[in-house]
């Protein structure tokens, strides 16, 4: 494991949320769009359901998706401004199935604010491990997807075998078309 579960748990929620306002269409553009992403990722704790709350996680893609674009300095600007903005307070939780992990947002702080909060974390475990690097966008044509890549040999250049392959093809085209063809 690259980094603890539950940080690398909360990157790749955070990448989904920002892959929803990526490559075209916008997959959050409803309230139903959004029960879809908390029923995947498995959020719990209480839910406004309406479209103000929708609004906040809306507003909070931009932000997120810094952690894949900025430097370290600026990420960590960021970091430390979601957590003093959404008055993150850390405190060990056991709940459900979970043995002992942190939450930093009260139990029933909105959903939006969890959110931030979580991935703002995940983010102060990354930076303090050196791995901002992992956070990476994907080098398919036309797709814009951010992920994290968790290999050993931090090899991964794709947000999923759909765009590797893609890929791969256009490659081994490029070869059998000839060498001076690049
Ligand atoms: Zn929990
Ligand atoms: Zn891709």
């Amino acid at each position: 494991m690259v980094l603890a579960h539950d940080t690398e748990r909360a990157l790749a929620a955070a990448a989904a949320l920002v892959n929803t306002g990526r490559n075209g269409e916008d997959q959050l553009s409803t309230i139903d769009d959004l029960h879809e992403l908390v029923r995947v990722w498995k959020w719990t704790g209480p839910r406004a359901g309406d479209a103000a709350e929708l609004a906040a996680v809306r507003e909070l893609r931009p932000t997120l998706a810094r952690f894949w674009s900025a430097d370290k300095d600026t990420v960590v600007e960021i970091v430390n401004q979601v957590l003093r903005d959404r008055h993150a307070l850390p405190q060990l939780v056991k709940h459900d199935q979970w043995d002992y992990h942190v939450h930093a947002t009260a139990a029933d702080a909105p959903l939006a604010d969890r959110m931030a909060v979580e991935a703002a974390m995940a983010l102060a475990d990354v930076i303090r491990s050196d791995e901002l690097g992992r956070l990476r966008v994907c080098g398919g044509e036309n797709c814009e997807d951010v992920y994290v890549d968790l290999s050993k040999n931090r090899s991964r250049r794709f947000c999923g075998a759909a765009c590797g392959n893609r890929a791969n093809v256009a490659a081994y085209r490029a070869r059998r078309a000839g060498p001076a063809s690049g």
